[in-house]
């Protein structure tokens, strides 16, 4: 089971002890964001120790393409009412592109965005443009447009959305999709049934595309369009379900992130990667996050 969760990249050791954090939940996958999400101000990659973030995924024999980047959620390439948005969603985008591709990672999740005051139509000719308007793009790097539960004027919520969006790239091998369990019931779909799921996705987007798997529960019910994330069985999907999409043979070679909310400021990680690990759900495991093993 490829298996990891959102880590933090913070002083003083950075994106080593990133790495060392998901070792510390026993991940063999893992997610950060480059800096804080909801600004622009980042650190110069010299000081990020990269090098030893690789030697440690090396040694524990995690390859980089584990490590995902997750792009800041103030980019909105598909805000068509300020141009300095749309403008600084390109800029920036790229930058995080060129950090990623420096740090040897591959993957980068990105929402495609929401229209505000527009339309769908205006939104999806607002992200093509903002994508077909980046420079050329690093050797391997892919961005995985992510599956959104559709709140507010979000784009992305159904397959359709983001399949043409696709259709629609000057470059489509350097794109590519992350599914949100908990971003595609809100939506909508029928999780419980994952392997239509995957179907769908298949005959729509092909499942090709699918690089990322984000493993959350939902604190709402299917087609609630809200994007509330739950621990793991804490939510309306629960542990059996969320259990057989980590465990499904399709996606078997595709890394599943949790990004479920700390508990008492503690990181539910190490609890939720253990019972899906082992199968097996431990009632009440959230009221003893603090006593060690
Ligand atoms: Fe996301
Ligand atoms: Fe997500
Ligand atoms: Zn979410």
């Amino acid at each position: 089971m490829i298996i990891g969760c959102h880590v933090k990249m913070t002083a003083p050791e950075f994106l080593a002890g990133s790495v060392k954090e998901a070792l510390s939940y026993d991940a063999n996958a893992l997610m950060l964001y480059t800096g804080a999400p909801q600004n622009t101000k980042r650190r110069p990659l010299e000081e990020m120790r990269i090098a030893e973030a690789k030697e440690l995924m090396e040694k524990n024999g995690i390859p980089m393409q584990l490590m995902i980047i997750h792009a800041p959620y103030l980019i909105n390439p598909a805000n068509a009412v300020k141009p300095e948005v749309f403008e600084l969603a390109g800029e920036f985008l790229y930058s995080e592109v060129i950090r990623t591709h420096a740090i040897g990672a591959s993957y980068i999740v990105l929402h495609p965005g929401s229209y505000t005051t527009t339309d769908t139509k205006t939104g999806m000719d607002t992200v093509v443009r903002c994508l077909n308007g980046l420079p050329e793009l690093p050797e391997g790097i892919v961005i995985c447009l992510e599956t959104m539960a559709g709140k507010g004027s979000e784009l992305g919520r159904t397959f359709e959305e983001l399949a043409e969006i696709l259709e629609r790239l000057d470059h489509p091998e350097h794109y590519g999709v992350c599914l949100d369990t908990c971003h595609i019931n809100d939506a909508g779909y029928d999780v419980n049934d994952f392997d239509g799921v995957l179907d769908e996705f298949d005959r729509v987007l092909s499942l090709e595309r699918l690089h990322v798997i984000h493993l959350n529960d939902s604190k709402n019910l299917r087609g609630a369009r809200k994007d509330r994330h739950a621990n793991i069985g804490l939510g309306t999907i629960g542990f059996e379900t969320l259990h057989r999409i980590a465990m499904a043979p399709r996606t078997a070679h595709i890394p599943k992130i949790l990004e479920t909310p700390y508990i008492g400021g503690e990181p539910p990680y190490a609890r939720e990667i253990a019972m899906l690990r082992k199968g097996v759900y431990e009632e009440g495991w959230q009221e003893h996050l603090t006593v060690s093993e």
